[in-house]
């Protein structure tokens, strides 16, 4: 089989952006061609047989018995050294590209979502792997966590500015996985101008977001709907657990007349002053503390509340602190328990991809049996509709939230 081109017909408009033509490819195990055919677009450095190929090339993938499997980004320092992009002979061209990100585009346009922030693009469940990019009112954050898509970003950014005409385009390429797969952290403005500052709005609720310097691209667009859906049980006394810059107590507090928030983070406290104020719910009182001090403290002084929300950060960054994690999310849910009135509702949240929906729903269990109280689930939910899980690649899944309801 001849070795093809990977990028052909580009789009005068992106001409400029120069991608060039790699001739690279990549052979691949049998096991690795199967990952493939069970739909998973990630290929391990042990499946990869032989590699003529620079990394961040887009390479032609060929299986053991020399046909060609399809295309794919290649990184030569990351541990996922393939990522597919295409299957069979179809090439993976600008006109591709484009396709997907004007898809990706269509897919959020069509879930009526009640807010100017939004994600737009979820790597691989979009068909765009290692791919992020949020919309922020007028502006876009991108996300390129691969070299091979890092190699894409001229192209992605025009694009984008043709398809959407942001006002400004900001790269948020500060994560650390960038620096596993040999590339540079940094925020570059990639188009126009990107304020310090950014209004948006979440149902009726407005934040003033920096994308520079907040986390993930700004704020955790992912809990948008989980916030909504607590919105629905919330009443009587709130405790907003790990509440960053107010998310689930701004959304809240107007139900519950009484309501405060904790995160250990003096700034984030500090924004979620300032957004309880911008947002006419002064009652919401914010604390920078430990939670997990702070609840037992509660527990000891005798507190009780009606509504509580755990959003820990992902206690689980890897396999090795499992056991950890499993304790943590058991201690945090065991004291929320303790200190929910009967009727009382709990939301509670995991985002490690490593502590999946079972595992989760076993450290529930655990945390309902040793607290001594029952507990229904009233709704088990996940991250929101524009952050969708692609069948097949359990990493797409990463963030449960159970509402749950004390029974006695
Ligand atoms: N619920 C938020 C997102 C939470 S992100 C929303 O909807 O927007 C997790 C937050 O937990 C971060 O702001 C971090 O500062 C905070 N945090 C991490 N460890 C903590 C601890 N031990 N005690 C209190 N807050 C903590």
């Amino acid at each position: 089989m001849p070795k093809r081109a990977a990028w052909v017909a580009f789009p005068l408009s992106i001409e400029h952006c120069a991608l060039g033509i790699d001739m690279s490819s990549v052979v691949i195990s049998a096991r690795g061609e199967q990952r493939v055919r069970s739909g998973h677009p990630w290929i391990y450095r042990a499946d990869v047989v032989d590699v003529d190929a620079a990394g961040g090339d887009i390479v032609q993938v060929i299986g053991p018995r020399r046909r060609t499997i399809g295309y794919a980004l290649f990184s030569d320092r990351s541990q996922i050294p393939i990522r597919m992009l295409t299957h069979g002979e179809t090439p993976a061209d600008a006109s591709l590209l484009r396709t997907r990100l004007s898809r990706a585009i269509a897919v959020r346009d069509g879930l009526r979502i009640d807010a100017t922030a939004y994600r737009l693009v979820h790597g691989e469940a979009d068909l765009l792997p290692s791919l992020i990019v949020d919309r922020y009112a007028d502006y876009l954050v991108i996300q390129t966590l691969s070299q091979g898509m890092d190699r894409l970003l001229p192209a992605i950014t025009a694009m984008l500015v043709e398809l959407l005409a942001p006002a400004g385009i900001l790269a948020r390429n500060d994560p650390r996985v960038r620096a596993l797969e040999g590339l540079p952290q940094s925020i570059d403005v990639l188009h126009g101008e990107v304020p310090d500052s950014v209004v948006v709005q979440e149902g009726h609720i407005e934040y003033d977001v920096d994308l520079r310097r907040g986390q993930k691209t700004g704020l955790f667009l992912d809990q948008r709907e989980n916030r909504e859906a607590a919105a629905r049980y919330a009443r009587g006394r709130l405790l907003d657990c790990f509440s960053y810059t107010g998310g689930f107590a701004l959304r809240l507090a107007r139900t519950c007349p009484e309501a405060e928030a904790l995160d250990i983070s003096a700034d984030a406290v500090a924004l979620i002053r300032a957004n309880a104020i911008r947002n006419a719910v002064p009652h919401l009182q914010a604390r920078e503390v430990n939670v997990f001090d702070e609840l037992r403290r509660l527990e000891r002084a005798g507190a009780r509340y009606d509504t509580i929300v755990l959003d820990p950060p992902a206690f689980a960054k890897n396999k090795a602190s499992i056991p950890n994690a499993m304790a943590g999310y058991k201690e945090i849910n065991l004291r929320a328990m303790r200190l929910l009135n009967r009727g009382g509702y709990l939301v509670t949240c995991s985002c490690s991809y490593n502590v999946n929906e079972e595992m989760f729903g076993s450290v529930i269990h655990d945390a309902s049996i040793d607290s001594h109280t029952p507990m229904t689930i009233v709704e088990k939910r996940m991250q929101g509709r524009d952050h969708p899980v692609l069948v097949g690649v359990p990493e797409t899944y990463y963030l449960k939230c159970f509402i749950l309801r004390r029974v006695e």
